[in-house]
């Protein structure tokens, strides 16, 4: 195992009709902003029990914090608080209103543009306080310090490290409302955070690795009932869990972490605008293919524990795992192919070029370059 230090500071409020507790967890005397997204909030009765819960409060609303949020945007948001004096943030919606809060919160006290903080962490000093209902089971930005901010101007997107909530209100029924395609989405997401923590070396840690299986095991077992039954509470309260777990440093402790799915998968949503999960799970597989060899004592424990796949040889098992994990995501009902999605050669160019221009090699064994990336992507196209 490798030396680790593990501090989580977020207060996680869990379940039915918590939205009221906002009422007792943010300080007296604050100036808040609330930030949204699109309006779901104003649809699926969650504005309305913030508004309740902030009654006789000093706040104003920022809404149109959009999916993969977009530096642009917050820009004006952190304009808005220094002109208002805002000292606490409040993040009403999904991952996107979050992390863009997140940067809304490193950006007030900063003189300069908001987007060198994106390029450059060294530069954040002094960060607002901030808390938030969270009303997408995905991305664990409720429990977690990272934020991944876009820029349209340049076709850019890029993850960075801000702080932790200082509380995060879940409340499955908050979830009812989600579409399908975002329920699957977000599903794959937390699969892969998963994955991007577990699908390294093998035997640093068997209670991280039972852990990390456990998750998945959850996401297969339940996937069928929170596409078929989004109405049901235990089961949005299970996924919702399995999203938090997924990607608030619990079973990232002292072992090895990959981040390269998500790497390759920023890039397609920067370039061609898809969705965050959608491309890890068109990404996933090709990069278990290209990278079999390296992976090989994992993916045969992954494909044994998770998938029950024991009989044949080594190389036999490792191509039926893959398979399963494909097959996994088509059952949510994601394409899993590049030209399903209309992506082509263009881009695999453009994230190629992108890399070597970088000069970066992302994974666990600083392996997957521009041309590495272009391999795996190649074989999903
Ligand atoms: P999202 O982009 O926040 O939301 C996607 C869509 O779902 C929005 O249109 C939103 O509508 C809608 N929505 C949210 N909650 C809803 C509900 N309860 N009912 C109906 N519709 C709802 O999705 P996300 O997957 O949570 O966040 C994706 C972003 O997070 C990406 O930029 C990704 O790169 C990033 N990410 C961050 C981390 C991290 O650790 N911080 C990890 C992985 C990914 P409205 O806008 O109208 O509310
Ligand atoms: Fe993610």
């Amino acid at each position: 195992m490798e030396n680790f230090i593990f501090q989580n500071p977020t207060k996680l409020i869990f379940g039915k009709g918590m939205i009221a507790r906002l009422a007792t967890e943010i300080p007296v005397g604050v100036k808040i902003m609330v930030t949204f997204g699109g309006g779901s909030v104003k649809k699926n009765g969650v504005y309305e029990q913030v508004t309740a819960a902030l009654a006789g409060r000093d706040y104003i609303e920022f809404w149109g914090i959009e999916p993969n949020p977009k530096i642009e945007t917050l820009r004006k948001a952190v304009a808005q608080c220094k002109r208002e004096g805002v000292d606490f943030l409040l993040s009403v919606g999904g991952g996107s209103v979050l992390d863009g809060t997140k940067l809304i919160a490193a950006a007030v006290r900063y003189d300069g543009d908001a987007w060198d903080l994106v390029r450059d962490g060294s530069l954040i000093g002094e960060i607002l306080p901030f808390g938030d209902v969270m009303t997408l089971p995905a991305t664990a930005s409720e429990m977690n310090r990272n934020a991944v901010i876009s820029s349209i101007e340049t076709k850019e997107k890029y993850g960075m490290k801000v702080d932790y909530p200082r509380f995060s209100i879940l409340d499955p029924q908050t979830t009812f409302s989600l579409p399908k395609y975002q329920r699957a989405a977000g599903m794959a997401d937390t699969f892969i955070h998963v994955m991007e923590q577990y699908m390294t070396v093998t035997g640093q840690s068997p209670l991280m690795d039972r852990w990390s299986e456990g998750i998945l095991q959850t996401l297969v077992e339940i996937a069928p009932r929170v596409l078929e039954e989004p109405h049901d509470y235990d089961t949005m309260a299970d996924y919702m869990l399995c999203a938090t777990m997924g990607l608030n440093g619990f079973i990232a402790m002292g072992v090895t972490e990959d981040w390269a799915t998500h790497q390759i998968g920023h890039e397609l949503t920067a370039i061609n605008g898809l969705t965050h999960g959608h491309t890890l799970a068109i990404v996933f597989p090709g990069l278990l293919k290209v990278l079999r060899d390296q992976k090989m004592a994992k993916i045969l424990q992954y494909g044994e524990r998770v998938w029950g796949i024991t009989e044949g040889s080594d190389e036999e098992r490792a191509t039926r795992t893959i398979d399963a994990t494909e097959r996994f995501f088509r059952s949510l009902g994601l394409q899993t192919r590049l030209h399903e999605v209309g992506i082509g050669e263009d881009t695999i160019c453009e994230i190629e070029r992108r890399f070597n221009e970088r000069g970066v090699a992302f994974g666990e064994g600083h392996n997957v370059t521009g041309t590495v990336a272009r391999r795996i992507l190649e074989e999903v196209k």
